[in-house]
């Protein structure tokens, strides 16, 4: 059914613009945090003063969102200039500009090198810049997280269908009822330990298409330490971006 109405604005939360949408379909107001917004859906009749008073309730949360949400855009702020770092494999690489006729990047001897044409503007030049990292950390994220599902599909005697690589907002991998396996190519730019918990995860669901205690028993028998992976993905997987 389609949606009544549109967004409207509802004032801000100390600097954050607040969004509200009124839907039918809701039986209780929700607050997010998104962008840097706080957007909230709510019923049609539920009057304004519900709202501002649940907001004034989860001021301390959306303090605490708002927050996480500024320090990720502040640590994925680019420029695109030499000596800017990159991560790989929970390492940050410098990076170096060269000029080339066509744009590549390669990781040489622990520095970035990008090869772009002279002739670009500087926003054409940060623009191909990154699409060159793209490609480069696609292409890595192929290779290297092929090679970790192999090892432990061995190991947890366990064989998936057909690998992918995607480009997703808020996930890290995923698994098919067919057994296919999709991986968010921005892993790689995570510590290794973190990319083969990932890995071990989405081999678990080729048992368990679910997060029930059987599923997390198989993600334990092949990797005990597998909590503290999972919370450091919790934890900075927003600043693994480009
Ligand atoms: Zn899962």
């Amino acid at each position: 059914m389609p949606e009544r109405g549109g967004t409207t604005s509802f004032g801000t939360f100390e600097d954050a613009p607040i969004t509200l949408r009124r839907t039918g379909r809701k039986k209780s107001i929700s607050l997010a945090v998104r962008d840097g917004c706080v957007a909230i859906l709510a019923p049609q009749r539920v009057p304004d003063a519900e709202i501002q008073e649940l907001i004034a309730r989860r001021a301390a949360w959306l303090r605490r969102k708002l927050a996480k949400h500024a320090e990720v855009k502040r640590l994925t702020k680019r420029a695109f200039i030499d000596g800017e770092t990159f991560m790989f494999l929970g390492e940050r690489y410098p990076l170096q500009v060269r000029h080339g006729p066509k744009a590549r990047a390669e990781l040489e001897a622990g520095v970035f090198v990008v090869h772009v044409r002279r002739s670009h503007s500087t926003e054409r030049r940060a623009r191909s810049i990154r699409a060159a990292f793209l490609r480069w950390y696609k292409a890595e994220a192929a290779t290297m997280i092929e090679d970790r599902v192999r090892q432990y599909a061995a190991r947890m005697m366990l064989s998936p269908g057909q690998l992918s690589f995607r480009d997703y907002k808020s996930m890290w991998g995923k698994c098919t009822s067919d057994g296919d396996l999709s991986f968010n190519w921005k892993l790689v730019m995570a510590p290794l330990d973190i990319v083969d918990y990932v890995v071990v995860h989405e081999l678990a669901h080729l048992r368990f298409l679910n997060h029930s205690a059987k599923f997390w028993s198989v993600v334990e028998t092949a990797m005990p330490d597998y909590r503290s992976r999972r919370k450091w993905l919790k934890d900075h997987g927003g600043t693994l971006a480009i």
